[in-house]
């Protein structure tokens, strides 16, 4: 094992680790809109399933879980002119899209996020070289 000096580490069942030590943050957050995502939850639910917008998580999965989702900000609220902004429902869901906790975690990789279509793409082209 090598930390971050680079020092070869040999693991010993003597080694002792510390966790689990509090500590308070304070940090200001931008509130979703609950609202917004009861909204985009009823608009993206198809059969009673909300699809991933870049994979076929249900399909993938099938029956183990169909029902889990995040819903992602195309346009990061941090990124709002005004503190708050009030729009209509029609142009905020057009902000929104569903995706599975992976792909929402490979788009929240890259600051600026990733474009949800180029995560669908590699997706795509990594399922297409496994099929060959
Ligand atoms: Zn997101
Ligand atoms: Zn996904």
């Amino acid at each position: 094992m090598i930390d971050n000096d680079d020092e070869v580490i040999v693991l010993t069942e003597n080694v002792t680790i510390f966790e689990g030590e509090t500590r308070k943050r304070a940090v200001n957050i931008r509130k979703r809109s609950d609202k917004l995502i009861k909204f985009a939850i009823r608009r993206y639910t198809e059969n009673g399933i909300i699809a991933c917008r870049a994979f076929e998580f249900d399909k993938f999965y099938k029956d183990i879980d169909k029902s889990y989702i995040e819903m992602h900000h195309i346009r990061p609220i941090c990124q709002y002119k005004n503190v708050q902004q009030e729009q209509f429902l029609e142009e905020a869901l057009k902000n929104i899209v569903s995706l599975c906790a992976n792909c929402h975690q490979v788009v929240h990789l890259h600051n600026p996020c990733l474009d949800v279509k180029k995560v669908e793409n590699a997706i795509q082209f990594s399922f297409q070289k496994s099929a060959i």
